[in-house]
């Protein structure tokens, strides 16, 4: 895929309020791009595969049709003044189509890094930002070798495809790499192998840039996984300031180096000596922007909206700390029996303000994102109190 045929991005056109912002996937994040983009006045469509999905809910029109029908993203482009998408792995011919025959200011080029491993590292590296150290795998020899060279444990991943953790294998010695080779290598992808970071914290910074070349970073998150899925998102984070920059200024290299238009969520690891490597990119809002909402003076999902709509870009100015917690399907029915016990209330006493987000999701599956919690306090230490005194995440691993 290339920029080639693609209608040429002008740095003057605004898309203004009253437009139509067509929204390539109807999930969560399509959904609050949506309600942020409504106060702002544009009008919405969505194509996703699931009748009343979380943004077709929220939006004009809901276009039902599976991702990589041609025809229905044609009807999207028809419907609307600007595409935008809520996920990386937009089917190529789709891509090529929409750059036809829409405005995408984000163009392909950004998608087609994103959508694989050794692109995406390799673009971050031409930015001059560090990731971990890594090694393409054809054959099972070469595995076995590799992991001799950068010692167990290393991590196996599939080039593309993979998120929350799946595609990848943690190879803790030797007599797994025959395992871990055949497992992924179903997955008909290439396969890549990372040196293990051992990390002191995981930290994400969301960076918009517009087509007229403004640039801004979101405060930086502390990022708590529990099996492989964000658990909290702690801002700010606990790590100094110097390294707050540091990691903020990085997100800012990689946007303007990759001629990023939108939004880039650049997850990192921090080590114990202070050295952030970068793990991944995703071209998009993010779950660990989602404290934005409450907790900034803009949101992602109005960011978002201003840098696709070349609009100047709002203030990522963080007005409170937060906590932000997600809601898994496990969660949300003694979630909303808590919501009668009292842990809801703000009485103007209370300590913690609780923001709870739900994505109109119909069947609360074990593990699926259901919804979040935004936290708001004078202190992190308090929200992380108020998500242990809540007792239904079963680990806070704070
Ligand atoms: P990913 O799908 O690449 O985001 O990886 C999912 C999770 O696996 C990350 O959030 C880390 O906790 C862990 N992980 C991935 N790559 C590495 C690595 N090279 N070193 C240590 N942990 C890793």
């Amino acid at each position: 895929m290339t920029e080639a045929g693609a209608k040429t991005l002008n740095s003057d056109k605004v898309i203004k309020p009253g437009a139509t912002i067509g929204i390539l996937g109807g999930g969560q994040l399509g959904r609050m791009l949506t309600l942020a983009g409504r106060n702002m006045g544009y009008r919405f469509a969505t194509l996703d595969p699931t009748e009343d999905s979380p943004c077709g809910q929220v939006a004009d029109t809901q276009i039902v049709a599976n991702y990589d029908d041609v025809e229905a993203a044609r009807k999207l482009a028809d419907r609307s003044d600007v595409i935008t998408y809520e996920f990386e792995n937009v089917n190529a011919k789709v891509t090529e189509l929409l750059m036809k025959e829409a405005y995408v200011p984000q163009g392909s080029q950004l998608l087609y890094t994103t959508q694989h491993r050794f692109r995406e590292k390799k673009a971050i590296e031409a930015s001059g930002v560090p990731v971990a150290p890594y090694e393409e795998i054809k054959s099972v020899d070469q595995l076995r070798e590799a992991v001799l060279r950068f010692g167990a444990p290393c991590v196996l991943k599939t080039a593309t495809g993979g998120y929350d953790g799946k595609g990848q294998w943690v190879i803790r010695s030797l007599d797994e790499v025959q395992e871990a080779f055949e497992t992924l290598s179903r997955a008909h992808t290439e396969l890549v192998l990372e040196q293990f970071i051992h990390f002191d914290k995981e930290l994400s910074v969301i960076a918009a840039r517009s087509p007229r070349g403004e640039v801004k970073a979101f405060p930086v998150a502390e990022n708590i996984h529990v099996d492989n899925i964000l658990h909290l998102s702690i801002i700010p984070a606990r790590i100094p300031q110097a390294v707050q920059k540091e990691a903020e200024k990085l997100a800012i290299r990689i946007a303007s180096s990759l001629g990023v238009i939108g939004l880039i969520a650049v997850e990192m690891f921090l080590t114990k000596d202070g050295q952030l490597f970068v793990n991944e990119l995703a071209p998009r809002p993010h779950n660990s922007g989602h404290y934005t909402m409450e907790a900034c003076r803009s949101s992602q999902f109005e960011q978002h909206i201003r840098a696709i709509c070349n609009l100047p870009l709002g203030s990522t100015e963080l007005m409170s700390p937060v906590v932000m917690v997600n809601v898994l399907g496990e969660h949300v029915e003694p979630l909303i029996e808590l919501m009668d016990q009292g842990l809801f209330a703000e009485d103007g006493e209370s300590p913690v303000s609780p923001k709870l987000h739900l994505y109109g999701k119909h069947e609360a599956k074990e593990k699926r994102k259901m919804g979040h919690i935004n936290l708001l306090a004078s202190h992190v230490d308090t929200a992380l109190d108020w998500v242990d005194r809540a007792g239904i995440w079963k680990a806070s691993k704070r």
